[in-house]
């Protein structure tokens, strides 16, 4: 039988939230080259160390003895935190050593919190001196961020090494980290030089995000660094050279004696097991998305839609762009949307980009778009570069045509072929087509996926639900709250002026390039009931019409208004949120939840049972609303990373405001 949480309560207090985006943080690392190829950094008034062989030496020890430790049978990831990136030369030679010395199934996770970091364009000249790592670092420089405050995730090696790269600084990175390290490498810069890595903060936060046995590494040690150890759980296992000419600390993690930082109401259940099957209900971008974040981690997955084929639904839209929001706050919906916004680029590189055009121009008023690019870098919600306020001439000759307005230039966003896209997510993943599902039953230590009949069309271990608006058609999840848009895309022919365009073109409506002849204007927005039996949703002229009024005059003209023949489109529903986040995670028991959490009405704070009941193995990817192809990689890789205990790939606040349970959790607070 599956484990059903104990009902001890716990006392909690929530620990003081921090935004690093909250206002403009200081990231540059003041560097220059001394003697040609020796990298100085005035922040810290020292050289980084450039000495490949004798810390090729000590790693190799390192992880010699972290891995003699290791059942690797018992484990599909092994991850290293480490505190100063720095130019990634410890990154580039543990990755050297792992390709070595890993099993082959076990995937590197690597968490790297960097105050200042470098640009890719230092770390490319400085770690080309070592010839031993060229292949490392290439691989790196191919997928190395933007510098941009906040969380970035890249992979490395076809996906084995997973590079969780954190910037800005140390305690409020490392606060919004949540996943178990196995092993650290403490940064190479003295205290002296970098008091904020040595912080008390940084110990406590060390503690906290370490496994029982963890390991870490450090090549300075005093009487400080020593007690801190000691008050966070560390023994000292060994204070030697190892062969190098450094004096190494190693400590191992003997005791839990720092408390975990989320909410008992958000925590999510046990990981799911090695062995067993998940079931993904809905075959749009979400369920490609968590199939593809599953089977690359080695998982078996069964995809199961009711149509022919994937994504024929509101994912079978011809064109799809992702572009990032520009809200002029920091706020939940903004920090997703831009953590997002860098996951889908990186995983578009990993894919081999299927863009169909790229660049995206917002058309803005003068005085709107300097108010823009200011409050985004004031909230640093992109990075520098991201979003470019262009005047009417430039604009006019980066998109291809004449247009009278200033705006916004997005270079890294474009539009993407869905279905291209999608069928190399779900590449080897197993699919079972026209199959409607009427019911999901908990059926002893897993589920039974029935038909609209009650007849079993699957039995499986874990179910994910990614349905879109019919996720809520099952009694287990019929709680949460959804909402349906329908919408429409207009298709229309290209004509000799409008071919000349190169961009995606943004006003109230969108006009995408035209590609084999046609272009695309988006989109409708109608709220209200709709019958969701009824397939294909008809097109109709009134919203095309609509379209067409929506773009900017100029673009209009490049079209005969008046003859609408040449058109068709594309229809379908959009599932929404009322704070417009999806949502992703576990699901909860909502009665007992109501319960166990009901105190939640007199505040957060105080006695509750450790984490919530759960719907065992019971989990929902939906609602993904008007930017379901921006958001899917980010939720599935927050989804995989819960089911799977991992690493999560975003601050801890971000991966929870799209809790299923978040909307409990509102219900209770309202109830005062
Ligand atoms: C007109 C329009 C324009 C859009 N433009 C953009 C855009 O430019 N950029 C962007 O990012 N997003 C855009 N979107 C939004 C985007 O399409 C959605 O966010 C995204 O497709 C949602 O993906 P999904 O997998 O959640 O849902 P869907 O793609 O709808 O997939 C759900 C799947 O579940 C299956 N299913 C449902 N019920 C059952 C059942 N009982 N049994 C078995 N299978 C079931 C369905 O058949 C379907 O395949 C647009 C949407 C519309 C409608």
């Amino acid at each position: 039988m599956k484990v059903i949480p104990p009902k001890a309560k716990h006392f909690f207090r929530p620990p003081p939230r921090r935004f690093v985006d909250a206002g403009p943080v200081d990231l540059d690392p003041a560097v220059s080259w001394i003697g040609g190829d020796r990298l100085f950094s005035s922040k810290f008034n020292a050289c980084y160390i450039d000495r490949e062989k004798s810390v090729f030496i000590e790693q190799t020890s390192f992880l010699k003895a972290c891995f003699l430790r290791r059942n690797w049978m018992e484990t599909n990831y092994f991850a290293i935190g480490e505190i100063g990136f720095g130019t990634g030369l410890n990154f580039s030679i543990i990755s050297n050593l792992w390709k070595r010395m890993a099993p082959a199934h076990v995937r590197l996770h690597y968490v790297a919190v960097e105050r200042y970091p470098l640009n890719v364009d230092l770390i490319s000249k400085f770690l080309r001196k070592f010839s031993n790592l060229e292949t490392e670092f290439q691989e790196l420089v191919n997928v190395y961020p933007p510098i941009h405050v906040g969380f970035n995730r890249v992979w490395l090696h076809s996906g084995k090494i997973v590079l969780t790269l954190i910037f800005g600084p140390i305690v409020e990175g490392l606060s919004e980290v949540e996943g178990q390290m196995d092993a650290w490498i403490m940064n190479d810069f003295s205290r002296e030089k970098s008091p904020d890595m040595w912080s008390s903060e940084v110990f406590t936060l060390i503690g906290r995000l370490s496994k029982l046995g963890s390991r870490l590494k450090s090549v300075h040690s005093d009487s400080y660094i020593l007690s801190e150890l000691n008050r966070v759980g560390f023994e000292i296992a060994e204070l030697n050279s190892n062969g190098s000419n450094r004096k190494i600390l190693i400590g191992d993690l003997r005791k839990t004696v720092v408390e975990k930082q989320i909410p008992p109401w958000f925590r999510p259940p046990v990981v799911i097991g090695e062995k067993g099957t998940t079931g993904i209900i809905g075959a749009g971008i979400a369920g490609c998305a968590i199939a593809r974040a599953l089977i690359s981690r080695g998982r078996n997955v069964i995809l199961i839609d009711q149509r022919d084929k994937v994504a024929q639904e509101a994912s079978g839209i011809p064109g799809a762009l992702i572009s990032p929001s520009i809200g002029s706050q920091a706020n939940e919906l903004s920090n997703f949307y831009d953590r997002a916004y860098r996951m889908v680029l990186a995983s578009m590189n990993e894919l081999g980009n299927n863009w169909r055009s790229r660049g995206v121009f917002k058309v803005l008023e003068n005085h709107t778009v300097d108010r823009r690019i200011y409050s985004l870098s004031q909230r640093m919600n992109l990075w520098a570069g991201a979003a470019l306020g262009l005047t009417r001439k430039e604009a006019s000759d980066l998109i291809g045509i004449e247009i009278s307005s200033s705006g916004i230039w997005f270079g890294d966003a474009g539009v993407v072929e869905p279905a291209d896209y999608i069928a190399k997510k779900i590449d080897g993943v197993e699919f079972l087509a026209n199959k409607m599902v009427g019911e999901i039953l908990i059926d002893g230590d897993g589920w039974s996926i029935n038909d609209i009949s009650g007849n079993q069309i699957l039995w499986v271990d874990n179910v994910v639900v990614a349905a879109s608006q019919n996720s809520i058609c099952f009694g287990v999840t019929k709680h949460l709250p959804l909402t349906g848009v329908m919408g429409q895309l207009s298709i229309l022919p290209e004509t000799p002026s409008s071919s000349r365009l190169s961009a995606a073109v943004l006003g109230g409506s969108y006009l995408i390039p035209a590609s084999s002849g046609t272009h695309i204007i988006g989109s409708t927005h109608i709220r209200g009931s709709f019958d969701n039996s009824i397939w294909p949703l008809p097109v109709t002229s009134e919203d095309h019409a609509k379209n067409f009024k929506g773009l900017v005059p100029e673009i209009q003209c490049l079209f005969s208004d008046a003859d609408k023949s040449g058109w068709s489109g594309y229809a379908g529903v959009r599932a929404t949120t009322s704070d417009r986040l999806p949502i992703v995670g576990p699901v909860a028991e909502p009665e007992s939840f109501r319960t166990d959490f009901s105190r939640l009405r007199h505040g957060p704070k105080g006695q509750f049972p450790k984490l919530p009941v759960y719907q065992p193995g019971l989990y929902i990817i939906a609602g993904l609303g008007s930017r379901g192809f921006l958001t899917a990689d980010v939720s599935a890789e927050i989804l995989a990373c819960q089911m799977l205990g991992e690493p999560w790939p975003v601050e801890r606040n971000i991966a929870l405001s799209l809790s299923p349970s978040r909307f409990l959790f509102r219900q209770l607070r309202a109830d005062k």
